[in-house]
C-alpha cells in the first residue's frame, strides 16, 4: 500500500558528485534512476526538482566575483544539466520522462506549464523540473516547494545524504539528535538549516508536508513512499 499519489523528490546537486569533487558521477545517478523507476513502477506519480551545486552555485560564484544575477543563471543551467543526465538515465532503464524547463530553451526542454506537466504525470511519465523557479535569488529548495505546491503533490521528499533532521549538524557534532517529527515552526525556533527559509514558509503556508530522508542509500525511496519513517517527518 502506497501512501502517496503523487509526490515532488527534490535531489540535491551535490549528492550527485558522488566521492567526486564535481560534476556527475555515473554510479550515483544510476542508483538514483533504479529507485526512480522502482517507484514509478508502483503506480506513483513523481515530479522531480535536481539542484546544481555539483556544478555550479550563484552564490559561491558571486564570492568569486561573478554578478550575482548572471552567476545565479549558470547555476540554473547546472541544473538542467543535471536534469538531461538523469532523463538520459530514465531513459536507459526504459522509464519514461520528459523534463521540463523554468526558462524557455527547446528543443532542451518542454517550457514548463502547470497544465502540461499534470497531463505528464496522470500518463505515469516521470517530469524532470529544471532551471528551479527560472528566476535569481531563489534555490531549488524553493523551486521545488513552488513546483510541489502548484502541482498538488501530496509531499516534498527532500533526499538528501542525511537521514534526517538532527538538532544539529551531525557530521559536525557527535551529539546531536534526530527527529522522527518536527514542525515547521521548531525548523525557525531552533534556527535549523534544512532548506532556505523561503522553501519552509511556502511549504508551511500552503500546507505541503516535507520528509528529508538519506536518499544515497538505494532503496530508501521505496522505503519512505511505503510509510516507513526512515527519515524526518515536517508538518504542523
Ligand atoms: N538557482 C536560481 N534560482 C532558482 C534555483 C536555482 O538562481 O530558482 C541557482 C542558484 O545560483 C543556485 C544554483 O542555481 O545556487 C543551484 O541550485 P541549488 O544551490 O539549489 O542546488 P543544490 O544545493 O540543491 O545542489
Amino acid at each position: 500500500m502506497n501512501t502517496f499519489k503523487r509526490v515532488l523528490l527534490k535531489l540535491s546537486g551535490e549528492s550527485l558528485m558522488g566521492a567526486q569533487q564535481y560534476g556527475i558521477d555515473t554510479d550515483r545517478l544510476g542508483d538514483y534512476a533504479r529507485d526512480i523507476k522502482a517507484a514509478s513502477e508502483q503506480g506513483i506519480q513523481i515530479a522531480i526538482v535536481i539542484g546544481g551545486g555539483n556544478i555550479f552555485r550563484g552564490l559561491s560564484g558571486a564570492a568569486q566575483g561573478f554578478d550575482r544575477v548572471q552567476g545565479d543563471q549558470m547555476g540554473m543551467l547546472a541544473t538542467v544539466i543535471n536534469s538531461l543526465a538523469l532523463g538520459s538515465a530514465l531513459t536507459a532503464l526504459g522509464v519514461k520522462n520528459r523534463v521540463f524547463t523554468a526558462i524557455r530553451m527547446e528543443p532542451i526542454g518542454e517550457y514548463y506549464a502547470q497544465p502540461r506537466v499534470l497531463e505528464a504525470l496522470e500518463r505515469g511519465e516521470v517530469v524532470i523540473l529544471s532551471g528551479g523557479t527560472g528566476n535569481p535569488y531563489f534555490t531549488t529548495d524553493t523551486g521545488s516547494s513552488l513546483r510541489g505546491i502548484e502541482l498538488k503533490a501530496d509531499v516534498m521528499l527532500k533526499g538528501t545524504r542525511v537521514d534526517g533532521i538532527y538538532t544539529a549538524d551531525p557530521e559536525k557534532d557527535p551529539t546531536a539528535t534526530k527527529f522522527d517529527r518536527i514542525t515547521y515552526d521548531e525548523i525557525y525556533q531552533r534556527g535549523l538549516k534544512i532548506m532556505d527559509l523561503t522553501a519552509t514558509t511556502m511549504c508551511m503556508e500552503n500546507k505541503l508536508p516535507i520528509i528529508v530522508f538519506d536518499m544515497d542509500t538505494p532503496g530508501n525511496l521505496l522505503k519512505v513512499l511505503r510509510g516507513e519513517s526512515i527519515g524526518t517527518y515536517v508538518g504542523f
